[in-house]
């Protein structure tokens, strides 16, 4: 059998390519080497705690007044997620700065307390949200091929090459406020001077308009649910399948897995990153795929660490749902420390906050994570690897408790540590990288969305965080639909 489209990988990126396909009645099959879909979005057992191991924000879901394009697309495939708002309660310090906040209750609460800080961020602040809007509506309207961009969306034409920092020290804000208000980039390893201020702004406008939601159930089942739905809209999926090359038939595409076994389609979708396809999957030689590869930053990797531990949030002091420890609150600075492995930016959630079931009664989950920037890991050896993890995660603990002033450790009854390695085997990430390739410089939205129709590998399509909206699960369900609904556009328009 020939199939319409052939998807390497069920993470976020191929599940939701694969729905919007049968959707349409193509005949799809998804091969994962994992016997779960997911991805990185997954859940994992150790004792009496489900832990998941990567989804507590889930972006652009909105509410029901005021949905966000991911409750839109699943309302179109009659799929019921069930979430809960996240409330604003985010614990930041920073060790040079000497700044330590909370920020929580409602938006204009946090703009009041930056006024407070730093004056002038209020009226700066609120000038800024109408661009946000605008920004938003214009990408949207990119997306959908619209001419009149210019005449539409004059302060998004303005701003389009500006960097977020630059963009935002011309709207006035004052220098502090930039930076806290960059907190979310620095956590993902982009610079607010080299990350494009239309990304920053889309990302700041969902964070705002389309707040974000946790799933009330656990990362797998939403996996699966979204797995069970391509399948009744006639999707076929091999779980256990390791895809090791992708290569040409005649006018076709062979896809060929790890036992031999091989496949055929006239398209196909890959949910792995574009650098691993061309490095491991598909043997020809393309130099003008590599040369844009090449141009790509790969994001930073990282360590995290889930506890288990056997007391109630409340008992603990945990009451932040997300906690950040910087060095500096400068990005540019930040990420500068990032680049050694002992650092001590952390990031923390506490999800029994938002989900009283996150485990069980009168015990709590804790997610520490660090990141690191370039080769921090290069000299893990097979000898020093199972220590350094261990270390490393020892001290991850340490630091939290001092930072925030908190005892964890004589409260942990599980602990499971992932390193960049654990991630690179889950996923085939390069480098165990987190986020796929970053959204800096050049390599940003509007120059992927741009230069998309000129993808220079023949009918090989890439969706998720390696794809034209980046990383995170919004994105990657995103790209997975536009990618493929792009697709079927030029299909309709040649028939
Ligand atoms: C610790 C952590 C916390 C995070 N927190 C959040 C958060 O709160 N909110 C958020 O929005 N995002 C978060 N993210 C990011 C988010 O999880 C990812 O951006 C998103 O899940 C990536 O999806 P993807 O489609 O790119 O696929 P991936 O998850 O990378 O999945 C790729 C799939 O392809 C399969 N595959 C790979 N190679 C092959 C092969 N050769 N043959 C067959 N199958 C193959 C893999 O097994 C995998 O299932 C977090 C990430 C991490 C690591």
């Amino acid at each position: 059998m020939v199939y319409d489209y052939i998807i390497v990988g069920a993470g976020m990126g191929g599940l939701s390519a694969g729905l919007n396909l049968a959707f349409n009645d193509k005949s799809v099959l998804i091969f994962e080497k994992n016997s779960l879909p997911g991805g990185l979005v997954t859940t994992f057992k150790r004792g009496r705690f489900e832990f998941d191991a990567s989804l507590y924000d889930l972006m652009d879901y909105g509410n029901e007044e005021n949905a966000g394009s991911l409750q839109k697309l699943f309302k179109k495939y009659d799929l019921e997620v069930e979430t809960e708002p996240i409330p604003y309660n985010v614990r930041i310090k920073s060790i040079d700065d000497k700044f330590e906040e909370v920020i929580k209750g409602e938006i204009d609460d946090w703009v009041l307390r930056l006024e407070e800080l730093y004056r002038g961020s209020m009226s700066t602040f609120r000038a800024l949200l109408p661009l946000l809007k605008e920004v938003h509506e214009a990408l949207v309207a990119l997306r959908k091929n619209k001419d009149n961009i210019e005449k539409d969306f004059p302060n998004f034409v303005k701003y389009l090459d500006k960097n977020a920092y630059d963009a935002l020290v011309d709207l006035n804000l004052p220098t502090y406020t930039i930076h806290v208000l960059g907190y979310l980039w620095i956590e993902i390893g982009s610079p607010l001077n080299k990350l494009s201020f239309i990304d920053f702004a889309e990302c700041l406008y969902k964070y705002i308009f389309k707040r974000p939601v946790a799933l009330k159930n656990k990362n797998v089942d939403f996996a699966l649910k979204l797995a069970q739905r391509f399948e009744e809209l006639g999707g076929t999926i091999y779980y256990r399948s390791n895809v090791v090359e992708i290569r040409d038939h005649n006018d076709l595409k062979e896809v060929v897995l790890s036992d031999g076994a091989v496949y055929l389609a006239k398209d196909i979708i890959c949910n792995v990153s574009e650098r691993f396809a061309l490095k491991d999957l598909i043997k020809e030689d393309l130099p003008l795929a590599w040369q844009k590869e090449n141009a790509r930053t790969i994001s930073m990797n990282g360590l995290v660490v889930y506890l288990g531990l056997n007391k109630s949030y409340q008992d603990l002091k945990l009451y932040n749902y997300r906690y950040y420890q910087f060095q500096n609150l400068n990005s540019v600075k930040n990420i500068k420390s990032m680049r050694v492995l002992n650092h001590h930016t952390i990031e923390a959630v506490v999800p029994n906050i938002v989900n009283e079931t996150a485990s069980p009664k009168n015990t709590t989950i804790l997610v520490l994570k660090t990141l690191y920037y370039d080769d921090a890991w290069k000299g893990i050896t097979k000898e020093n690897y199972y220590q350094t993890k261990q270390e490393l995660a020892d001290k991850l603990i340490s630091e939290f408790e001092e930072a925030f002033h908190v005892d964890i450790k004589e409260y942990i009854e599980e602990m499971e540590v992932a390193s960049p390695i654990t991630f690179a085997k889950a996923t085939n990430a390069i480098n165990g990288s987190m986020f796929g390739p970053m959204r800096l410089g050049l390599d940003n939205s509007i120059h992927r969305i741009i230069s998309y129709p000129d993808e220079v590998i023949p009918h090989i399509y890439f969706v998720g965080a390696s794809s034209i909206f980046g990383s995170g699960v919004d994105n990657a369900i995103y790209s997975g639909y536009y990618i493929t609904e792009e697709l079927l556009e030029e299909e309709r328009r040649k028939s």
